[in-house]
């Protein structure tokens, strides 16, 4: 059982240290640079190779479109989410974030939508809020690309951060389900009370969805805090290792293979 100086060495809740070779960095960066160094090199390339796919000519017809997109391939998913324009939000777009990671891998996190540096780069979870993630991943022994997925319910940012309408969540709704399908995660991780509520459909408060395992299409799903909601409040960072660890058992007691079937096509 992890003790509180476990929790608070992990989460990045001690002393920040500098080392004097490293350029000014704090250890947790450090370590973070070198976590991220340590991604099998296949991996990274794959990833590379998935983004770099060509966007393909997309008809945005909306009865033809869902079961279209719950064919795609890996290699043709970045380019048709590049080229959608079934909502909005391609319209205020820099870059659409589809999703990083490893495609086989055994847990998925889930937020709601891109912010203005995912927007920027094109990949979720940058920036602080994105340092904890990894910070949390690393506490559990994993890195983002290993055994680690990462993306948005919305794959594209809703100008300020304003919170999406219910129609663009619904258009983006089929390439979350894509990923779902072809990834068959042990364990989906919704991070926030908006990317909770928009895969269970509920508006219930993120207190009374933490601490037990929901489903989505199938998947076991946990509830936990936004890592950008955890830097605002760090009293809350323990309860997200609470989180964790229910996580980490979750997958443990998991069968393979959890999504026993494909989710459906049509909505
Ligand atoms: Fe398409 Fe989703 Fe982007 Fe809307 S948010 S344009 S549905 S990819």
């Amino acid at each position: 059982m992890a003790t509180r100086d476990d929790i608070l060495v992990e989460l990045g809740l001690t002393p920040t240290w500098r080392r004097r070779d490293s350029g000014g960095l704090p250890a947790a960066a450090v370590a973070s640079v070198a976590l991220e160094s340590a991604v099998p090199k296949p991996l990274a390339l794959r990833e590379a190779g998935l983004r770099a796919a060509p966007a393909p000519v997309v008809a945005q017809d909306a009865t033809a479109r869902a079961p279209r997109i719950a064919a795609l391939s890996w290699e043709e998913f970045a380019g048709d989410v590049d080229a959608c324009t079934a909502c909005g939000l391609c319209k205020t777009r820099n870059k659409s974030v589809p999703g990083v990671g490893d495609v086989d891998a055994e847990w998925l996190f889930v937020g709601e939508a891109p912010g203005a540096e995912e927007d920027a780069r094109g990949e979720p979870f940058v920036g602080q809020a994105g340092r904890l993630l990894d910070n949390m991943l690393a506490a559990l022994g994993m890195a983002r690309g290993r055994n680690v997925y990462i993306a948005n319910v919305l794959k594209c940012r809703p100008p300020n951060n304003r919170t999406p309408e219910p129609s663009e969540a619904e258009a983006c709704r089929p390439y979350l389900e894509r990923q779902v399908a072809m990834i068959r995660p042990k364990l989906i991780v919704a991070l926030g009370k908006s990317a909770a509520s928009l895969l269970l459909g509920t508006d219930a408060t993120i207190a009374s969805l933490r601490g037990r395992v929901h489903r989505y299409r199938g998947a076991p799903l946990i509830v936990t805090y936004h890592p950008a909601y955890l830097l605002r409040n760090l009293p809350d960072k323990a309860k997200a290792w609470e989180d964790m660890l229910l996580a980490r058992r979750t997958v443990a007691a998991s069968p393979d293979n959890s999504v026993a079937d494909p989710p459906p096509v049509a909505r």
